[in-house]
């Protein structure tokens, strides 16, 4: 799918009243900024960032028309005269940069998680505590009323336009849908009711806010429960849309409550671009492609087929601000990729943290996380090309350290490298790759194969030396455990050593489940899966010729192998997981048989294979082979606290470099990448 060019990409897009300088837009994203006003100055920040980084239109994270549509208590709301000026600082920063913004309004119907919750019926929605009200025709009238007036602020406070959101099971799309509106009124029942909610706030918008202001309505296109639309009511939908008024239509895909992933890393990229070929072949106003697009190449082929008129990216842009302009000046190697584990963004904000990105610890701190030349040039050592060393070494050499990264193997990425190889998680690629080129852009002296000792880091004369060096994987005490049956991670994943039919794996942590998926798949089916196979496995069916997309029968591969995943633990395997990820792992290893065994005693391996017991009963699981991912500890060795003391040479004692430890050398407890990541940038930022 590589392209020379990207020429679609970067052209402008005129809509007649106002002309978009490409057809790259961001799409909304809930920061969590949204929600206080003293936060606003640092959402202008965020947002004035990626507007300088060249994007044609971004979209604000949702914003409620009024109490009732909150998502959490005192949600970010645009109800009064007063909110006017929080959200000028926004605009006014935006639109110094040269870009433009949407003001995103947003009514959780009954994905609130709040007490005034209404929606079409009463039904409660299996993700929220809170049984919805069903609305009264005043209260209708009254919403209809607010999401009037919620716009015409936005277009006092300086925005380009609004985005209605319409889909992922938010309140329009349970108007639009039977299996959550019951009514028997004329907003229910018939397609021409459900959808005229929806309908009736275009066309009061649009005459209230006149021509020249954009209107961007986001469709559900394939709803992914049971209940939604149909085909047939998509486009009808669409259509009557179009003809309220609205100045583009922008596509989402999946409700929130769905059981099909529409946007995790295991996602085919573009997977949904067919179906938006489809709709954009029904309406005449701009269609947007959305969901799992985060190159530069595949938004060019979505574009340059004629599939859509505009690609929306969301995370990609927290991964990376400078996005387009990368693009427009042949720079595209060196974007930060979005790998869509949604562990620093969508996973924060589902638990109420500000939303930032794994790879780019600087979105949403843009104020706070600072990388500035500094006036002395400090000689540096890190040790370790994970992402904690990675990321160290490049941020410092940004500030204008002069860095020398020391790794013992023969490439960089550490345990990344054995992530990008799981079935799923090929995106974690981009990140080694990206960095590898930041290695390069930045100047950091990069020395492979090569095991540094304490004595030379000292003799070398550097001011700081950063340990990245990472962690062992544990090996837990369990009779056997030595035995040629057993194999920990690496053996499987980076020694590449035989591994039998029947297999149990100890440790079901994010490990675990990694390991799973690497030995469920049958290596003569080639990665990453195709979209086919996919919906395939997940039962999607994007023709939509079913009601919602959902196929009527889940066709998923035959297990390659028959796997154990144990814990001790009590609670659920897999607890620990994403918020937003974890039931999809969890998903997929139980459409391929795994037995998932929780509060398990591990008593012995022998020949026979593994010993347990199973609240109290004993049990034998008659393996080939145990796998061991029982966490891991820190590898810190070049880091005593009397170091200077070992060294022979008494001419060194006059210097005493500082010493740090980040990532998993610091603490292998609750260590990910988004930690390390972390981490390594704010002591580079801080030398
Ligand atoms: P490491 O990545 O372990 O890097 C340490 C580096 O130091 C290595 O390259 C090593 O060769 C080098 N080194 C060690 N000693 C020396 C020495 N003396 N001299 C020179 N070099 C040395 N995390 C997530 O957040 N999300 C995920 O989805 C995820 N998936 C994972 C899947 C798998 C299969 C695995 C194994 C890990 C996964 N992780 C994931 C965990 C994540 O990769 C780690 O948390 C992260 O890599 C830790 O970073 P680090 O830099 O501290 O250490
Ligand atoms: P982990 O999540 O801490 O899991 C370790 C597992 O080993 C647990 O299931 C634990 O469960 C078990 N265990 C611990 N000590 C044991 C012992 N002595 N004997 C037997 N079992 C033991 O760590 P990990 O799976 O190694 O992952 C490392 C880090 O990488 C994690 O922090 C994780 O977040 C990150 N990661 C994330 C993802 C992701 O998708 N987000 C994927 C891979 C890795 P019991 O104690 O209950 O037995
Ligand atoms: Fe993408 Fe992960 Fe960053 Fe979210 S945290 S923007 S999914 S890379």
């Amino acid at each position: 799918m590589t392209t020379n060019s990207h020429s679609h990409l970067l052209a402008p897009l005129d809509l007649g009243f106002t002309t978009l300088k490409n057809r790259v837009i961001m799409g909304s994203m809930h920061t969590g900024l949204e929600d206080r006003f003293y936060n606003y100055p640092k959402l202008a920040a965020y947002f004035a960032e990626r507007a300088r980084g060249g994007v044609g239109l971004m979209v604000t994270g949702g914003i409620s028309p009024g109490r009732r549509g909150w998502l959490l208590p005192f949600g970010g709301t645009m109800n009064y005269f007063f909110d006017v000026f929080n959200h000028q600082h926004i605009t006014k920063a935006v639109h110094l940069e040269g870009g433009k913004i949407l003001m995103q309004i947003l009514h959780s119907g009954r994905y609130g998680y709040q007490p005034f919750v209404v929606s079409a019926s009463a039904i409660k929605s299996p993700i929220s505590l809170f049984k919805p009200r069903a609305l009264t025709e005043a209260g209708i009238q009254s919403t209809i009323r607010e999401y009037v007036h919620c716009a015409k602020l936005a277009q006092k406070a300086g925005y380009d336009g609004v985005e209605i959101m319409g889909s992922e099971g938010y309140l329009l799309n349970q108007f639009l849908c039977s299996r959550t509106n019951l009514r028997e009124d004329g907003w229910g029942g018939s397609i021409e009711n459900r959808m005229r909610l929806s309908v009736e706030i275009v066309q009061k918008i649009r005459a209230e806010v006149g021509e020249k202001f954009i209107l961007m309505y986001r469709l559900s296109v394939l709803d992914f429960v049971e209940g939604g639309n149909s085909w047939e009511e998509v486009v009808q939908v669409a259509r009557a849309i179009e003809h309220a008024g609205a100045t583009i239509l922008n596509t989402g895909f999946g409700w929130h409550e769905a059981r099909i992933p529409t946007i995790v890393t295991s996602v085919p990229r573009a997977a949904f671009r067919a179906v938006v070929a489809r709709l954009k072949a029904v309406v005449t106003i701009p269609v947007v492609a959305s969901n799992r697009i985060n190159t530069p190449d595949v938004a060019e082929d979505i574009l340059a087929k004629g599939d859509a008129d505009l690609v929306s990216m969301a995370r990609p842009f927290l991964a990376d601000p400078e996005f387009v302009n990368k693009v427009a000046t042949k720079r595209t190697d060196e974007i930060n990729t979005c790998i869509a584990c949604n562990q620093a963004c969508l996973d924060h904000t589902f638990s109420n943290q500000r939303a930032t990105c794994l790879v780019n610890p600087r979105a949403g701190y843009e104020t706070e996380l600072i990388y500035i030349k500094k006036p002395i040039s400090k000689k540096v050592a890190v040790v370790g090309s994970g992402p904690a060393g990675l990321s160290t070494a490049t941020v410092a050499a940004e500030c204008g350290h002069d860095v020398t990264l020391f790794e013992s193997s023969n490439q960089i990425g550490g345990q990344f490298r054995l992530a990008m190889q799981i079935p799923g998680k090929e995106e974690f690629a981009e990140t080694v790759r990206y960095f590898g080129r930041r290695i390069e852009t930045t100047g950091v002296k990069l020395r492979l194969n090569h095991r540094v000792t304490r004595e030379e880091l000292i003799a070398q004369g550097f001011d700081e030396i950063v340990i990245a060096t990472g962690i062992v994987p544990r090996t837990p005490k369990i009779v056997g455990v030595n035995r040629p049956n057993v194999l920990s991670y690496l053996d499987v994943l980076q020694h590449k050593k035989p591994v039998g039919k029947k297999v149990a794996i100890i440790g079901a942590g994010g490990i675990g489940f990694d390991v799973a998926e690497y030995l469920l798949h049958d290596p003569s089916v080639a990665l990453p899966i195709s979209v086919e196979n996919w919906c395939a496995e997940w039962g999607a069916d994007l023709t939509n010729l079913t009601q919602g997309g959902l196929a009527t029968q889940k066709i998923p591969a035959e297990p390659f192998r028959q796997l154990y995943l144990l814990q001790r633990k009590v609670s659920k395997v897999g607890a620990s997981l994403g918020k937003t990820s974890g039931w999809v792992h969890r998903a997929a290893l139980t459409h391929k048989g795994v037995i998932l065994l929780a509060g398990v005693e591990y008593n012995k391996i022998d020949d026979a294979g593994l010993h347990i017991s199973v609240s109290g009963e004993p049990r034998l699981l008659e393996v080939d082979n145990v796998i061991l991912c029982a966490g891991q500890d820190p590898l810190a060795e070049l880091m005593p606290d009397d170091f200077v003391s070992h060294s022979s040479d008494a001419s060194l004692l006059h210097r005493q470099p500082n010493f740090h430890r980040i990532g998993g050398a610091r603490l292998a407890a609750e260590l990910d990448a988004k930690r390390a990541i972390r981490e390594g940038a704010m002591l580079a930022a801080s030398l």
